[in-house]
């Protein structure tokens, strides 16, 4: 299947079983804004769990905090979002699309990336276990010219973002030949800059009402705040504060489901260092979040880093960590070396002195920051993009069958454990309730009896819940159930008494946890 409509079918999925509905929909939706259903809101508690546990539960350093999204708008000035949070935009008159241009050089590029991929992997197949990739790469014609067009677009970009020369962005767009994927024409507008901030009015009358913003990142909401819980929390650098929270952007390009959306979360942990060691902490920090997304057990390979050409003001390091999506790897999470650059700046801004007194070296000093940058809901679209798999079955009898199943890790998924009556009669409805009563204190179960068990499976296998529970004429005699395992549909007779320690095993956030 084409990997565009692997992408199509996730956002129907999501809808259609309750994970991600558009918007004020029944207006036609707002763009580039999701309201999260009821399995949906499930699956973002248990990812924030997971990401808020592995930082705050698992080190004594590392504490949470909830800002407010209105802050001081001064805030936004000394951060550098008032004059620096721009993205550079170009119209295509044809199709009146509107584009990042940045994005559409960086597309550029992995085509001639995706070219020199083909052409290795034609060889490899042609050359079998004698293939040696480095000689084919340093040799082949077809791989060398288009080497050499990325490396000299590569370089021309990376300085014209530098010097946020916005014509020599037009100048590339033009030369590289790049069309509108809508109208498939080069009628561009020149490249103009955007600022991707929402402002609004704060106070009571016109008079006194003074612009504010909507946070375009949960980050300042720590900065500011880093001294109050240093002081009151005792903490000793190094520390690290974490939120989860709504930040807002104005983005340019709203297309792709809730990969970029206008309103979303934030994952954020800022971590405090001695000025001089942010290096260091930037590698841990970079490998410590790796392992997170690499535990989920979705396969190494579908990870990698990818080093910022271009560093943002206030960073002296960055990366990316990105997943293969259906599109193409793409950014996860962020992690940035920022400096003291916003201390620094908050400092000269408010007034106030942002310095943290060392006890072991009598010194004060304004800390460096490493931050770790994820975004809720791109994760949530990682792990479903992930989980989704059509499967084709071959029944018993030998008819054919197919199913959707979401192969979520069983820790994440929105229901733990359905359990079903075989019938509506002979008291079983009321034995899988009474099972249901007993579990629900632990886990987050469904009750289910209406349809044949097979569409029951099915229905819990497209919300990725790990286990189905039937409860039928033996377990009056015996007291034991049938459990179905999602992903195997193998299924065990096992005693009620012994169900929770089964599932516990399998759904404990303790057993994720103990592997980072
Ligand atoms: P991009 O290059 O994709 O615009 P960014 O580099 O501006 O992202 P950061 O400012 O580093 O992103 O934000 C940290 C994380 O927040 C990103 O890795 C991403 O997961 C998430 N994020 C950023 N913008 C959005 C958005 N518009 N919608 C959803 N998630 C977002």
């Amino acid at each position: 299947m084409a990997q565009e409509d692997v992408f199509k079918k996730l956002v129907a999925h999501c809808k259609e079983y309750g994970f991600v509905f558009p918007s004020s929909e029944i207006y036609d939706g707002l763009a580039a804004v999701y309201d999260y259903g009821q399995y949906g809101v499930e699956l973002k508690n248990n990812i924030k769990k997971y990401w808020w546990d592995s930082l705050v539960l698992l080190h004594e350093n590392i504490v949470g905090l909830d800002a407010a999204i209105f802050m001081h708008p001064t805030i936004w000035k000394a951060s550098g979002h008032v004059d620096a949070f721009n993205d550079p935009l170009v119209d295509n008159r044809d199709s009146k699309k509107r584009y990042r241009a940045d994005v559409l050089i960086e597309d550029q590029m992995a085509k001639y990336e995706g070219k020199i991929l083909k052409e290795v992997e034609k060889a490899r197949k042609r050359f079998g276990e004698d293939f040696d990739e480095e000689q084919f790469r340093s040799t082949n014609q077809r791989v060398l010219r288009n080497q050499e067009k990325l490396e000299k677009l590569h370089s021309r970009y990376v300085r014209a973002m530098n010097d946020s020369d916005l014509e020599e962005l037009w100048q590339i767009i033009i030369d590289e030949e790049i069309v509108c994927p809508i109208s498939g024409t080069r009628n561009w507008t020149e490249v103009r800059q955007f600022n991707l901030m929402f402002s609004t009015e704060m106070g009571s009358t016109a008079e006194s009402a003074s612009k504010i913003y909507l946070r375009p990142e949960t980050a300042q909401g720590i900065f500011v705040n880093y001294l109050n819980v240093q002081k009151s929390g005792r903490m000793k650098i190094p520390f690290g504060i974490a939120q989860t929270g709504k930040a807002f952007r104005n983005e340019i390009v709203a297309r792709q489901f809730i990969f970029r959306m206008r309103e979303f979360e934030q994952m954020e942990m800022q971590f405090f260092v001695p000025p001089g060691t942010e290096l260091e902490w930037f590698r841990y920090w970079k490998e410590a979040r790796m392992k997170w997304h690499r535990a989920l057990g979705f396969g190494d390979d579908h990870y990698r880093f990818h080093d910022h050409d271009k560093l943002a003001h206030y960073a002296n390091a960055a990366t990316d960590i990105e997943y293969r999506f259906p599109f193409g790897f793409k950014e996860v999470e962020g992690i940035h070396s920022r400096t003291d650059f916003d201390l620094g700046s908050h400092q000269e801004y408010s007034g106030k002195k942002m310095q943290y007194f060392d006890p072991d070296t009598n010194q004060n000093y304004v800390p460096y920051v490493v931050e770790t940058s994820i975004g809720l809901d791109r994760m949530f679209l990682q792990i479903i993009s992930a989980a989704y798999h059509e499967e084709e079955l071959i029944k018993e009898d030998g008819t054919r069958d197919s199913r959707v199943v979401l192969r979520l890790p069983p820790v994440l998924a929105p229901v733990k454990l359905a359990v079903f009556p075989l019938t509506k009669k002979d008291n079983l409805p009321e034995k899988a309730r009474s099972i249901v009563n007993e579990l629900k204190f632990d886990f987050n179960c469904q009750y289910e009896e209406k349809d044949s068990i097979g569409k029951r499976y099915r229905r819990q296998d497209a919300i990725g819940t790990p286990y189905c529970i039937t409860v039928d004429h033996q377990t009056l005699q015996d007291n034991t159930v049938t459990i179905r395992y999602r992903d195997s549909m193998k299924q065990d007779r096992v005693g009620i008494p012994n169900l929770k320690a089964t599932i516990k095993e399998k759904v404990d956030i303790s057993n994720l946890l103990k592997q980072l």
